[in-house]
């Protein structure tokens, strides 16, 4: 199958997803998760009508942009979205290139893209990433408690209103991983306990709107729009394994 063949199959499972749940298909937006596949595949995918990319390595982001640019010249439409946990001192290529990052995952990381961006004179679109699923090899901001743990809420309420006040930063919402090789109804109760979050944030940080969930990869983005993800992020169902 093609890029534009499978491209065509996935976008007819989003609207398909979406429409079960009662849900605007154009309300998600697919993030291609471009990351190890070369500069050539990614303008394949443009021409194919693919607007939104992701990467999850700083440098892997700036050789790949200089690539695009250095085959196809500046292309003002495509969006550049790092989707990664990103090292404080690997920042720039993030501040510099990406429209939107997916994992702020600290207070500390959001504050120095916010200084980077002011010299830049950027903005820069961010989303909280949250470990719903309590798992001790994900990244995100402890949340596996947040309904029953009131230190939790109040930790996770601070960092947001800090985050959300930063300079150039524009908090959209919450990003989350669900965990792997789990039973259906587990990995939906992750994303839905996500939307619950997102929901309990728009009346303790109100400067925010929380409106935007990024949530669901190849293997449960359906489930995720069916629980209310705005960016799903998917590689493998569009470009196939990676080596
Ligand atoms: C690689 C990656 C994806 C895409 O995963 P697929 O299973 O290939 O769809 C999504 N989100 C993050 C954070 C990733 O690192």
């Amino acid at each position: 199958m093609s890029l534009r063949e499978r491209y065509h199959r996935l976008q007819e499972r989003i609207q398909a997803a979406a429409l079960r749940a009662g849900r605007s298909p154009d309300a998600v937006t697919l993030v291609a998760v471009s990351k190890t596949h070369p500069a050539d595949v990614v303008l394949e995918a443009y021409a194919a009508g693919i607007r939104h990319f992701g990467e999850n390595r700083a440098y892997e982001l700036e050789d790949k942009q200089a690539a695009v640019m250095a085959l196809a010249g500046p292309l003002p439409d495509l969006h550049w979205h790092f989707i990664g946990s990103l090292q404080t001192r690997q920042s720039l290529p993030v501040a510099r290139l990406a429209t939107c990052f997916h994992a702020v995952d600290r207070v500390k990381i959001a504050g120095r893209l916010s200084h980077q961006l002011n010299d830049l004179g950027r903005q820069l679109t961010v989303f909280l990433e949250v470990n719903i699923s309590g798992e001790s090899n994900k990244a995100g901001f402890p949340a596996q408690q947040w309904q029953q743990d009131a230190a939790q809420r109040v930790a996770l309420r601070l960092a947001a209103a800090t985050i959300a006040d930063l300079p150039r930063i524009e908090v959209q919402g919450l990003m989350t991983m669900a965990p792997w090789d789990t039973p259906e109804p587990v990995i939906r109760a992750v994303f839905r306990r996500t939307r619950e979050l997102a929901d309990w944030l728009q009346t303790a940080v109100p400067q925010v709107q929380w409106s935007s969930l990024s949530m669901g990869m190849t293997d449960d983005f359906e489930i995720a729009i069916e629980e209310g993800a705005t960016h799903v992020r998917i590689g493998r169902a569009l470009f196939g394994a990676r080596s």
